[in-house]
């Protein structure tokens, strides 16, 4: 019986010859299967993920050295490029787009032998938080059907919650990985922003957008990152130095966290998640870590210069969608404004649609001042603000929604919608890395998370932080 646990024990499975590669991906086509109700998956690959498997077990039985990841089966979601697939961004106008080439991303997992089994559905553009705007359907949270798995990367969430491959990558502009890794009960880490290429990602909001991974193990969520945190010359916008993987061996002295008061005394948040997670950070105080209370007072700012800032970047990004150079066109060749609108009217979604006119609006003359630019120097206030914090601390401790998983439909209002995104926005304005642990269990038995953030550049004080956390988890979690 094939169980996966670890990236590293499965190489051990493999090596001693108890399992091997095809096993492992029959296991979870019949699971992707037998689960295809939950929507999580946009394509299967499921011959060539067969092919690539036996492929593996010829070489490792002709006594060829395995990779990094050998035989690890991974899904990806809708909006990241792979060559001669489907790609749609789970958007009507995309329908029948293939990539012409790999992300960069992408393409490093391939290197070391990762097998794709198939691309995940997501909210439209990566626009969402609850994967209720597909063009595919909603995808069902595997731990409550009734309930969303979170957005925008719900579909790459589900498909590691329910056993159906074993580690996913997403994308994180505003918290589309942490928010349903924290919905469904998984480990969802971002790394900061310039540290994995976004070559081959489609964009949603450029100065925001970055991939990220889910899994069930923190070592296996750290390899991957290892391995795409290589520089690009194809992202301008990566980051020069290469963050060295050193030793994890860590400092003895206590780490420094902090906790902002204006985010655990939110009115939004549900009184069950503050008090557990305020116990649970006095808990931590004296155990390897410092615990201090403080201010962020440009903290209610954070939703609103983020959606200015991201629907801006949006309405530009999103103009190249005309029907001409990609996917649908309604065949209505009139003229060619009647063209433009038809095709983009049809093809959009009503979550996209709103946001272009939101970011058309904020950046039209006459009101770019008094939108763009204020949300321009808030998004500055926060980066300076943030440093300084990090001049004494070394992370940051918050939930990572105000609520735990909520059910498919019942959140109407987009205002509302936007709201809930208040403590996952901050780590992209500011480009930080960030991470959502699986630590706690709700009354309402659903999963919920901590988030942990750190200094730009410092994945690594990020991770050796969770590794102490999560020993602390309440829902029992492999480290
Ligand atoms: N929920 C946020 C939004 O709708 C975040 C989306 C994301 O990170 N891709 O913009």
């Amino acid at each position: 019986m094939f169980q996966f646990t670890s990236i590293e024990s499965y190489h051990e499975e493999l090596r001693s010859g108890k399992i091997s590669c095809t096993d492992a991906i029959t296991n979870y086509l019949s699971i992707i299967e037998e689960k295809k109700h939950l929507n999580a998956f946009v394509e299967v690959y499921a011959d060539e993920a067969i092919e690539k498997a036996a492929q593996l077990d010829k070489q490792r039985s002709a006594g060829m050295p395995i990779k990094l990841l050998h035989g690890v089966v991974i899904a990806i979601k809708d909006v990241i490029c792979y060559k001669d697939h489907k790609i749609t961004a789970a958007s009507k106008i995309l329908k029948d787009f293939t990539s012409l080439y790999s992300s960069s991303a992408l393409q490093l997992l391939l290197q070391e032998d990762a097998i794709v089994i198939g691309s995940c559905n997501c909210d439209e553009f990566a626009m969402g938080s609850s994967n209720e705007n597909s063009a595919y359907g909603p995808v069902l949270n595997a731990a409550d059907e009734g309930r969303v798995p979170g957005g925008s990367s719900g579909g790459s969430a589900v498909a590691v919650q329910a056993g159906m491959c074993m580690l996913s990558i997403g994308s994180d502009t505003g918290g589309s990985v942490r928010q349903p890794a924290d919905f469904c009960g998984l480990i969802g880490f971002k790394p900061g922003y310039g540290s994995i290429s976004r070559y081959g990602l489609i964009a949603y909001a450029s100065s925001f957008d970055q991939i990220g991974i889910f899994g069930k193990n923190l070592n296996d969520v750290r390899l991957l990152w290892e391995i795409m945190n290589m520089p690009d010359k194809k992202d301008s916008t990566m980051r020069q130095k290469l963050v060295l993987i050193e030793n994890k061996t860590q400092d003895l002295k206590p780490l420094k966290l902090a906790v902002f008061s204006q985010a655990m005394a939110h009115p939004g948040l549900d009184e069950e998640i503050a008090s557990t997670i305020n116990n649970f950070s006095n808990d931590l105080k004296g155990k390897d870590f410092t615990v201090d209370e403080i201010e962020l007072d440009l903290f209610d700012y954070v939703v609103p210069a983020y959606y200015v800032l991201t629907t801006a970047e949006a309405s530009s990004n999103l103009s190249r969608y005309d029907g001409v150079r990609f996917g649908f066109n309604t065949g209505e060749n009139t003229d060619l404004e009647h063209f433009y609108n038809k095709n983009r009217s049809e093809g959009f979604g009503l979550e996209v649609k709103r946001r272009i006119m939101l970011g058309t609006f904020v950046l039209s003359t006459g009101y770019y001042d008094a939108y763009f630019t204020k949300a321009q120097q808030i998004r500055k206030l926060l980066v300076d603000r943030m440093s300084k914090i990090f001049e004494h601390y070394d992370g940051i401790i918050m939930p990572v929604s105000p609520t735990t998983a909520f059910k498919i439909g019942e959140k109407k209002d987009p205002v509302a919608m936007y709201l809930a995104d208040i403590y996952t926005v901050l780590a992209n304005l500011c480009g930080l890395p960030a991470i959502a642990l699986p630590m706690f269990s709700h009354s309402n038995n659903m999963p919920y998370g901590l988030q942990i953030m750190a200094k730009a550049g410092d994945e690594l004080t990020l991770l050796n932080i969770s590794e102490k956390l999560l020993k602390h988890s309440r829902i029992g979690i492999s480290i």
